[in-house]
């Protein structure tokens, strides 16, 4: 049964996000979306409160601030901490049995520092919708994953409710987070997706700054 997951998702747990838990769900439906990863900034608090929804698979993770870059911690319910090298974090994911992504490798301007590169990695997320440049990041991504011979995965990197679903993984599994999560780890992904359009990345801005000098 093929699966279509977005990996990515942000809600207003993140210290950037404004999408409320409620939002992540109707969008997820809204799109025709079978399950969504929650991925917030070094944080678990949203991704446990939203557990489960009745036809909807919700993966909870969190996206890690690692030193050389962003890791997604995939199918953990504990935090990972930040600000550790890229093998202890990875390391860190391995024991709880996570799935730990390259996130965004070639993004300009979303990350301090892009993503290191490490053979450890279960997969890498070859198509963000919110990276610039697009087009650019996503075929050096893909020859990445070609080149280490990792799974390659898709996710909106929302923080806005209407990015939700912009891009997306097929995922071979049953609808459960393990078998969701055993699946990408066997490569059984393919990933899918576009940018976000611009008039939605400003929206997305105008409201993230709302939120911040609230
Ligand atoms: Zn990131
Ligand atoms: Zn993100």
């Amino acid at each position: 049964m093929a699966l279509k997951i977005d990996l990515h998702v942000h809600t207003c747990y993140s210290s950037d996000g404004v999408t409320t838990l409620r939002e992540v769900v109707a969008y997820a439906e809204r799109r025709g979306l079978d399950g969504v990863a929650i991925t917030d900034h070094d944080t678990v608090e949203g991704a446990l409160k939203l557990r489960v929804k009745k036809g909807l698979i919700l993966l909870p993770g969190i996206e890690v601030t690692a030193l050389e870059g962003h890791v997604l911690a995939l199918n953990v319910t504990k935090p990972i901490p930040s600000g550790l090298t890229l093998s202890r974090t990875i390391q860190k994911i391995n024991e709880v049995d996570g799935v730990a992504v390259m996130a965004h490798p070639f993004a300009l301007l979303k990350t301090i520092r892009s993503a290191g590169v490490h053979p450890d990695f279960d997969a890498i997320e070859v198509i963000n919708a919110s990276t610039f440049p697009f087009s650019v990041s996503t075929h050096l991504s893909r020859k990445l994953a070609i080149r280490l011979n990792l799974p390659q995965v898709a996710g909106s990197d929302a923080h806005y409710g209407p990015e939700i679903g912009s891009a997306y993984t097929l995922i071979d599994a049953d609808p459960e987070a393990d078998e969701v999560a055993y699946a990408i780890k066997k490569g059984a992904a393919t990933p899918f997706g576009r940018a976000i359009p611009w008039e939605l990345r400003l929206k997305r801005v105008m409201l993230n700054l709302k939120k911040r000098f609230k």
